[in-house]
């Protein structure tokens, strides 16, 4: 069997206690290094060989990893955040299916996740959002037309972008067009949510390009935009003393 792992979104110490063991008892390791954290592979044991698939191709990293698998070694590939955004673990998956490979994952804190707790923030506010839209801009990955930013945008949700921080004029264009949020809609530029050097740079629609700009933005970071990041919502229904739950009464 071989582990596709989460290491979530930074902090060594974010990785699952599962993931943890994997990474303890794998004797190879195939991680992600242009976003891992390195001080992941401390949790490694002494003599595991340890492969850094940034400067390897999708068949490098398969001829790695069935072979040692087939001569019975633990192998772990471990991603990014949570494996299953922009992981590309399904291409690795349907290779291992054809050469009769069995494996599990193992998921992992995703940086839209770490970005909310840099942010002490909340995706989901009553009367405000219910919807989280996790997206991207089009880059040299293409996005299927009819998920273009502007009619996304266009719901006025809760929405957080991966990989655009290369893109923020044509993406605040876009945030626009959708008709939904203004230049003064609230947004936060999120570097390196949960590593030790995180930034949050709070901020609105309208300055989000002279923010990226100012405080040289330019890879691993989130950009969220939405009511959440405002003042204005409802307490929850929840918690709230004369609402009826299935596990309390409403006081009178
Ligand atoms: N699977 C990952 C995402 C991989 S795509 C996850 O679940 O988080 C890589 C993109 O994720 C980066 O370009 C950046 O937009 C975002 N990203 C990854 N780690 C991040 C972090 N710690 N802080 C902010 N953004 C991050």
């Amino acid at each position: 069997m071989i582990h596709f792992v989460g290491a979530g979104s930074g902090a060594a110490d974010l990785i699952t206690v599962r993931g943890a063991k994997l990474l303890e008892q794998a004797d190879v390791i195939v991680y992600a290094g242009s976003l891992v954290n390195p001080q992941l592979l401390d949790y490694a044991k002494e003599g595991c060989a340890i492969y850094d698939s940034a400067k390897m191709t999708l068949e490098e990293v398969l001829e790695v990893m069935i072979p040692a698998h087939q001569a019975g070694k633990a192998v772990v590939r471990l991603h990014t955040g949570d494996p299953c955004l922009y992981g590309a673990i399904r291409e690795q998956m349907d290779e291992l299916d054809k050469a009769g490979i069995d494996y599990a994952v193992t998921p992992g804190v995703s940086s839209f996740c770490g970005a909310a707790s840099a942010l002490k923030a909340e995706y989901t506010l009553p009367d405000v959002s219910q919807t989280v839209i996790i997206t991207r801009m089009a880059g040299r990955t293409p996005v299927p037309e009819r998920e273009a930013l502007r009619k996304l945008a266009s719901h006025g949700s809760t929405m957080v972008l991966f990989l655009s921080t290369g893109l923020i004029p044509k993406l605040v264009e876009e945030l626009l067009a959708g008709g939904a949020y203004t230049a003064d809609t609230p947004a936060a530029i999120v570097y390196k949510a949960t590593w030790p050097d995180e930034k949050v740079f709070r901020c609105t629609i309208g300055t989000l390009e002279q923010t990226a700009r100012e405080n040289n933005i330019t890879k691993t970071a989130l950009i969220t935009v939405g009511g959440f990041l405002g003042s204005e919502y409802e307490r929850s229904k929840l918690y709230d003393p004369t609402f009826t739950t299935e596990f309390r009464e409403a006081s009178k």
